[in-house]
């Protein structure tokens, strides 16, 4: 039963135009690795340092990996720490948090409803219970209002301000979050789960050297398998040795076993991220992507901040007189997948919210370019204006 229910989901797979920005396909490389007998061996500490023998090749797997983190991202392992173990990109942000102002400690992040992740801090999140959270929303027009931040970080004197969305078509301005961190004197982290592959491919900005720690899923640009990476500086003056501190709470602290064959899986992704031909992909995305929202206006959709920089896209359907579910089960029934979100200032609630998001990382790597945007741009009026 499941061998069959496995072969319909590839078919479907196949079958679909995905639009839903945070997924991807991976590489055979990928899935061979996820599908490897590493999933067999319990690995528990760092490499050198385990609780189970038998790990001489693990050892040397998870050392390999984290070099690749380095090289990928351009740092240097004398300033960042590297965690490869995080399950996911939930429990990477939640031991961030945890090893850099501990629970209770007061966060500063962009609220849900504005493009944050539920993750920062959102009242149904743990995180939302754990710590002190505010939130910085973005402004009428849907760009971060930066000098809004900086007030609001005045007032809160938070101990982390948290940038990095799951819903935001613009470049994200690091710097400037890191004047906003000093000003407060407060550390900056940087969650790029979205954006990492852009960031890899060298489309969107670094977030080094200005943030203090950097997390991110690998399954989403970056094209690897489900898991997240934690790259924290070793020392900052707010708290020394942090990156040791933010590895002893991923394991003992929330954490068991590494999954040694994903983490194998994160190491074929950033071993493909480094080929001149996944910066060709990454600039491919955002084409895609500015293609993609460019005609839709043109035909007459509302698009929030009137465009992207990035690999997605939020698109207002309230005009039409539909909400974003009623658009999205629409989509679904012809075969485009994207998913329902709220848009800034949003009257409506996230079950049923007016927008829908939109990406290109995925019909990207099945290798279409700005023409394909443009027929699948117009499908969509014709699927929506019915
Ligand atoms: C996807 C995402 C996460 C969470 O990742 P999971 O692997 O689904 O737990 C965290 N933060 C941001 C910004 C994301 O986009």
């Amino acid at each position: 039963m499941i061998k069959k229910l496995i072969k319909k989901e590839i078919a479907r797979q196949k079958k679909v135009i995905n639009l839903i920005p945070s997924e991807n396909y991976v590489s055979k490389d990928v899935l061979a690795a996820l599908g490897s007998p590493l999933t067999n061996k319990y690995a528990e500490g760092k490499s050198g340092q385990r609780y189970y023998f038998g790990n001489e090749i693990v050892d040397q797997l998870e050392s390999e990996v984290k070099r690749l983190v380095y090289k990928v991202f351009k740092i240097s392992a004398k300033r960042y720490g590297v965690n490869v173990q995080p399950y996911s990109g939930s429990i990477a942000n939640l031991a961030s948090y945890i090893g850099s102002v501990g629970l209770g400690g007061k966060i500063l992040a962009m609220s849900l409803e504005h493009g944050g992740h539920l993750t920062h801090g959102h009242h149904v999140s743990m995180t939302g219970k754990l710590f002190k959270f505010r939130h910085y929303e973005v402004g009428r027009d849907g760009w971060i209002d930066y000098d809004e931040v900086a007030r609001i970080a005045k007032k809160f004197k938070p101990q982390l301000i948290v940038c990095g969305a799951t819903a935001y078509p613009r470049k994200l301005d690091f710097k400037k979050f890191r004047q906003i961190a000093d000003s407060v004197n407060a550390l900056l982290i940087a969650d790029i789960s979205h954006i990492a592959g852009l960031i890899a491919g060298g489309v969107h900005p670094s977030p080094f050297p200005y943030a203090d720690i950097v997390t991110t899923t690998t399954q989403k640009t970056l094209r690897g398998p489900r898991g997240a990476i934690i790259i924290s500086k070793l020392s900052t003056p707010q708290v020394n040795n942090l990156s040791d501190i933010i590895d002893k709470i991923v394991f003992p602290g929330l954490q068991g076993g590494p999954q040694m064959h994903t983490i194998a899986a994160m190491g074929v992704a950033f071993e493909e991220a480094m080929k001149p031909s996944f910066k060709k992909y990454a600039r491919q995305v955002v084409a895609n992507a500015k293609a993609l929202a460019t005609e839709l206006e043109r035909l007459g959709f509302k698009i929030i901040t009137g465009g992207t920089d990035n690999h997605l896209m939020l698109v207002d359907v309230t005009p039409l007189g539909l909400t974003g579910k009623e658009a999205g089960e629409r989509l679904e029934r012809a075969g485009i997948i994207v998913n329902k979100n709220m848009i800034p200032y949003d009257i409506r609630k996230p079950w049923d919210p007016s927008g829908i998001r939109l990406g290109t990382p995925a019909v990207t790597t099945q290798g279409m370019k700005e023409g394909d945007m443009i027929k699948i741009a117009r499908k969509i009026k014709h699927i929506l204006l019915k």
